[in-house]
């Protein structure tokens, strides 16, 4: 086969020739008066030593061409499982950008601030409607920083009763994000083993739940895409030892509208804006993590929590019970921006809309792909279908080969070895913005690259042929990063 690899993009130092400008201004013909806070003469620099020096176009050519070397969702398919990497509607990001909020001084009195307290409370209306609890946070950051806020404020109502309580109990399908948020809340951990059918065994969970239980964290559906059909029970068993539910609603777009969580017997859930709800992420941000809460939790809500006046909105602080604040200013804005512009073109039946594409797509793929590819939970999914690598390894190849090819056919790879109960985990969620001539390519590449494993599997462990570089060694990156550059 025809090899076409990228040129790497050299770096600006590399680029750099001496004398090059980009951008020649007249001299300003203004003396600036010396005055006693002028930095020192012998301090002033006139040149940066080994400054890069390019032209205009080469600069800007530079960055065009870095930023074609990302993979992102406007350029072509990305199956990456739990991460929800969906189209972001362009109307959103008008939203985001009108003057008015974009704007907006975070310290500005709650007078000249009424348009976005009011953007506030209608998201707040709407993610009420939709999960059917009692109120909702807008400050965490990001899931995990809601699931944070959450076990504090079940900290504090435990502690409230007399006792904080020690353990939260966690499946092993949950997302990883929950153990670690319930350390840093000062919790210990346990974990409760899926059934046969990859589901909460309810059986274990009753065995476990004591007084000293803080909460069950259930990530729902849980990471191979199962609904959890037990929940309303779970919720039932933690309710009569004293102890809350919490659901990892961070894939709630597989389910709302459809199911709710009020009526599971949900104490409190956070959902991912940034995932569901529609906006650009990955690379760390930005993200916005709500949680919602049942009438029991609502004292505890983090302050400051938008409140309607009678004609007007304003920030109540005077929250006794309250966890405190757990972000600065008002939440991550420009999210919430975004997330309620998407919710208006929607409406109540698109967003279920939005769940029920997002189940048939996803198992579209499971279908297709059965018996390509292994399958250690065959029934039924939502959102997304987790199959492994048993049948390519008896070849010698991995999942992260059978990824590193998929880069070959233009496609992200999707989520690698995780969930941990599945060996050589491929976890593919297509969300519902795809087409079936899309998740057509999608099926035909990943046969493709079975069919070469059972040809040639030394060639698909040499991929990717294409990209700028071949496999990084991640470790090493993370280990002993080179963040400098020098000659
Ligand atoms: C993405 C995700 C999280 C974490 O969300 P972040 O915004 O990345 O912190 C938690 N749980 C599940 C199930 C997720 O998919």
């Amino acid at each position: 086969m025809k090899i076409n690899r990228r040129e790497p993009e050299k770096l600006l130092f590399e680029l750099s020739s001496p004398g090059k400008v980009g951008l020649l201004l007249p001299e300003a013909g203004v003396e600036v008066p010396e005055t006693k806070l002028s930095v020192p003469a012998a301090y002033r620099r006139k040149e940066i030593a080994g400054f890069p020096e390019l032209s205009q176009v080469e600069v800007v050519r530079h960055y065009t061409r870095l930023s074609s070397l990302n993979h992102s969702v406007d350029h072509g398919f990305y199956p990456l499982g739990s991460c929800t990497m969906k189209h972001n509607p362009k109307i959103n990001e008008a939203a985001a950008r009108i003057p008015r909020f974009a704007g907006a001084h975070p310290s500005l009195p709650e007078t000249y601030i009424q348009g976005s307290l009011e953007l506030m409370y209608l998201l707040e209306e709407a993610l009420k409607a939709v999960t059917g609890l009692a109120r909702v946070t807008l400050q965490p950051n990001a899931g995990a920083h809601g699931e944070w806020t959450a076990l504090m404020m079940i900290r504090k109502a435990h502690q409230k009763r007399g006792n904080p309580r020690k353990v939260v109990l966690i499946p092993d399908s949950a997302h990883g994000t929950n153990p670690a948020s319930s350390i840093f809340a000062g919790y210990t951990t346990k974990e409760i083993k899926s059934n046969p059918g990859g589901k909460l065994d309810l059986a274990a969970l009753e065995r476990e739940v004591n007084e000293e239980t803080a909460a069950l964290m259930v990530t729902c559906p849980n990471t191979l895409g199962i609904f959890e059909e037990g929940i309303a029970d779970a919720a039932r068993i933690l309710h009569a030892k004293g102890a809350y539910l919490y659901l990892d609603g961070a894939n709630f777009n597989s389910f709302m509208g459809i199911a709710s969580p009020q009526k599971m017997g949900v104490d409190l859930m956070h959902i991912n804006l940034h995932k569901t709800f529609s906006t650009p992420h990955g690379g760390g941000g930005p993200g916005s993590g709500p949680v919602a809460v049942a009438e029991g939790m609502v004292p505890f809500l983090p302050v400051p929590m938008v409140e309607k006046t009678g004609d007007g909105y304003r920030l109540d602080f005077d929250r006794p019970d309250s966890i405190g604040r757990v972000r600065s200013f008002h939440g991550q804005f420009a999210v919430l921006v975004r997330a309620y512009a998407y919710i208006l073109t929607l409406g109540g039946e698109g967003l279920t809309d939005v769940s029920k594409m997002a189940v048939l797509l996803a198992n579209y793929i499971r279908v297709r792909l059965t018996g390509v590819y292994g399958l250690k939970y065959s029934g039924p999914t939502l959102h997304e279908v987790v199959f492994d690598d048993t049948i390519q390894a008896k070849r010698g190849v991995k999942n992260i080969d059978i990824v590193k090819r998929l880069l070959d056919f233009g496609i992200h790879p999707p989520t690698v070895s995780f969930p941990l109960i599945v060996h050589g985990a491929l976890m593919i969620e297509p969300t519902e913005t795809e087409s079936k001539a899309e998740l057509d390519r999608f099926v035909a590449a990943m046969k493709a690259i079975a069919e070469e494993v059972e040809q040639d599997p030394d060639f698909v462990k040499g991929a990717p042929y294409t990209t700028p570089v071949k496999r990084l060694d991640e470790v090493r990156a993370a280990r002993t990063p080179v963040l400098r550059w020098k000659k």
